[in-house]
């Protein structure tokens, strides 16, 4: 039972006291000064301690919820319903009725609770077992996606060293095609050197020189120009 539970008529006059009564009239927790009060009614109500009243007393209601303030105190047998003598008089005129001292007495020992202990034994069962299914199954898919995740890893660090291989390849080619590039054009230029060189020389044989050196030099100069062309023609 909660330690401090306020007194509900105290509460709906906007003042808070703590509740050391219960009146069974009302259904609700009441302060020693109210408790008086429900006492002193033409009908005095039946006021306990708040610590003798069971959980299950407080949360059954035991006043009619379609008639207000009457107690339920009978029981239909063919509808198998509690009532209070306001719903008797309204729709169970016909009915089998019962007060209710007479319709517990010896509810427990009557197989009814017996049932219902079983039925509820069953439930907590059913409940048991399907938490266990659904602990199994989140187990499972928590496998499931430490699997995936794996898998995932795996392929990602595939990927990876893919790609790290394909730019190392990237990389090596283009050096050696720059380092390619640039010795050619080294070469092409001592080539251009060359040849203008050959072409000065016999220009200025063709004035300086005699005819003869002039054939020595030109027959010189034809296989060094082949050559040349040959060097030159590298590129294809
Ligand atoms: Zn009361
Ligand atoms: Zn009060
Ligand atoms: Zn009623
Ligand atoms: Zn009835």
């Amino acid at each position: 039972m909660a330690d401090n539970e306020l007194c509900a008529g105290c509460l709906r006059d906007n003042e808070e006291e703590i509740a050391v009564m219960w009146c069974n009239d009302c259904e609700e927790p009441v302060c020693r000064t109210c408790s008086k009060v429900h006492r002193r009614f033409a009908l005095p109500h039946d006021v306990i301690e708040i610590k003798d009243i069971s959980n299950v007393s407080k949360t059954m209601p035991k006043i009619c919820k379609e008639h207000a303030g009457q107690k339920l105190l009978l029981f239909c047998v063919h509808h198998d319903k509690i009532l209070c003598p306001v719903c008797l008089s309204e729709t169970h005129k016909e009915c089998d009725i019962n007060h209710i001292e007479k319709a517990s007495n010896g509810i427990k020992e009557s197989s009814a609770i017996y049932d219902l202990k079983e039925r509820i034994h069953n439930h907590k069962g059913v409940i048991e077992k399907v938490k266990e299914e659904y602990n199994e199954l989140s187990s499972k898919i928590n496998q499931e996606k430490e699997q995936q995740q794996k898998r995932q890893n795996q392929l990602r660090s595939i990927i990876e060293d893919r790609l790290n291989k394909l730019d190392k390849y990237i990389e090596t080619h283009y050096i050696q095609g720059v380092d390619k590039i640039s010795s050619y054009t080294e070469r092409l230029t001592s080539l251009a050197q060359i040849t203008q060189a050959n072409l000065q020389d016999i220009e200025k044989a063709e004035i300086d020189e005699s005819e003869v050196n002039l054939f020595h030099l030109v027959k010189h100069l034809i296989p060094v120009n082949c050559q040349m062309r040959k060097i030159s023609a590298f590129r294809e």
